[in-house]
């Protein structure tokens, strides 16, 4: 949608075509009995500028609500006791060494291999050396417990990802650039913290999740928006998936559809998930066919749960909870819906998303209802102190949704890049690529849109 939006800005005429009858994607908002629950993305990254732009040129800016300032930090569970993340510790790079040396997260050697990061040699070889997995990077530089305390939880949030095959280069190029520029975490992100644009960006603690804004009547309103403003700009939008794709007869595409129907263009974005875009482009250059093939998914499984507000102990003063896997639980994450964003349960009650299921735990997404719930109630009740049966349940199955920018993701795109360049009117877009957050995914199509 975001390609289309471009391109019919550029004056092109734009059919989309979108097999399932609803446009958004992943992204959709459930609203019943006074509860309102997303089914997958819950906010969008502010400090980036192209969600909030979006929100803007649909006029929806006076619908943006942030995460409330109060819970503006993540809790960390070890031995089944939840503390906040150090203040100041943004994902992976520290920023205040008493929070780092107080924290009951880490044993004492582990704190004190934290605040020593700052003496960690930079990685050797040009541009630090070969593509490294985030593991290998955390664990050099900050060591093994934190990592695995604190750094793979924390990213489990984002990315539900294998730690181990995750590439730092694609996914979090942002730290290693820290440690190129600057030397350390410390030195990078006390550099980033005086440059003011973390202050700015109200970043000046906890974990992510600060930065991180919805729309008050849930997420989907930005697609169904941007689904409408389209429709009106003459955009056609048709019921039916692309298949397969051609060179036309007088140069240009055709686009065989789902329907039986061909489709001639100057231009084709394809903005589908990469599995998908394999098959499309497969009869016209199988090496990118193979390309595409070869980005895995991850998948998982939401649990969001509705309960009475005195049926839950903990106060729920926080954005929500990770869990490191040596906690030897089956949850990810507990997001604390109703405690960052208003409006999404009713009176007196509490709404809870946990996740469940991710790249080292493939087979969880696939439990069925009664088996996920009972996994997430026993969680519930031990680490929240939850009472009783919720009041409201829903629960959502991602299979195969994530994209994994695993170890030479990079090099890929760039094998990608050059047959495109053999392809001219083709262009791709979407998470599987360069980001997948939502900002980065609508920045794909723009960027998709401005190649044809
Ligand atoms: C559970 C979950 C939670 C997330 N949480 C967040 C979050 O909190 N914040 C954030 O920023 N990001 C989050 N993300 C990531 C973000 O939501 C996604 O990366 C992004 O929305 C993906 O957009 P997309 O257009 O690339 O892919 P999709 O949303 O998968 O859309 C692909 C589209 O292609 C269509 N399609 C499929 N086959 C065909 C075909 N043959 N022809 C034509 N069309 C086809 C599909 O119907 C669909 O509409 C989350 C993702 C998931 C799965």
């Amino acid at each position: 949608m975001s390609a289309a939006e471009s391109l019919r800005d550029g004056g092109w005429l734009v059919t989309l075509l979108e097999p399932s009858g609803r446009c958004g994607g992943v992204i959709e908002t459930v609203s019943r009995d006074g509860w309102l629950v997303e089914r997958s993305a819950d906010s969008f990254l502010a400090a980036r500028p192209e969600a909030v732009e979006l929100v803007e040129r649909l006029g929806l800016s006076g619908h943006l609500v942030g995460i409330r300032p109060e819970v503006r930090r993540a809790l960390v569970c070890r031995g089944g006791r939840l503390h906040p993340v150090p203040a100041g510790f943004r994902l992976m790079a520290p920023g205040r060494t008493w929070s780092v040396l107080s924290t009951p997260l880490l044993s004492l050697r582990g704190r004190l291999r934290v605040v020593l990061e700052r003496f960690v040699p930079r990685r050797r070889g040009e541009n630090g050396g070969d593509d490294e997995s985030l593991r290998d990077f955390a664990v050099r530089r900050l060591g093994r417990e934190a990592f695995s305390r604190l750094v793979h939880p924390l990213v489990s949030g984002i990315w539900t990802a294998d730690p181990g095959r995750l590439s730092m280069a694609a996914a979090c190029e942002e730290f290693l650039v820290m440690e190129r520029r600057y030397g350390s975490l410390w030195a990078g992100e006390a550099a980033r913290l005086s440059s003011g644009k973390a202050a700015a960006n109200g970043l000046a603690s906890g974990a992510r999740y600060g930065q991180f804004v919805t729309l008050a009547e849930g997420m989907e309103t930005l697609p169904a928006r941007l689904a409408e403003r389209l429709i009106d700009r003459g955009v056609a939008i048709r019921r039916v998936g692309a298949e397969r794709l051609s060179r036309g007869d007088g140069g240009g595409w055709s686009v065989g559809t789902s329907d039986g129907g061909v489709i001639a263009a100057d231009g084709v974005v394809v903005a589908a998930p990469a599995a998908v875009a394999s098959r499309f482009v497969a009869a016209i250059d199988p090496p990118l066919a193979d390309e595409l093939a070869g980005i895995e998914y991850a998948g998982s499984a939401i649990v969001s749960l509705g309960f009475a507000r005195e049926d839950v102990a903990h106060p729920l003063d926080a954005a929500g909870v990770v869990v490191p896997r040596a906690e030897g639980r089956r949850i990810l994450a507990v997001s604390f819906s109703s405690s960052k964003f208003p409006g999404r349960a009713p009176e007196g009650m509490v709404l809870m998303r946990s996740f469940v299921g991710g790249a080292l735990d493939p087979s969880a997404a696939r439990l069925d209802d009664r088996e996920l719930e009972s996994i997430v109630m026993d969680d519930l009740r031990s680490l929240l102190g939850v009472r009783g049966s919720p009041r409201f349940m829903q629960i959502d199955r991602w299979a195969g949704a994530m994209p994994q920018y695993h170890l030479g993701h990079l090099d890929r795109l760039s094998r990608i890049d050059a047959r495109l360049r053999g392809l001219p009117g083709l262009a791709l877009a979407g998470a599987a690529y360069r980001g997948v957050g939502i900002p980065q995914v609508i920045l794909s199509g723009r960027t998709a849109a401005a190649l044809l």
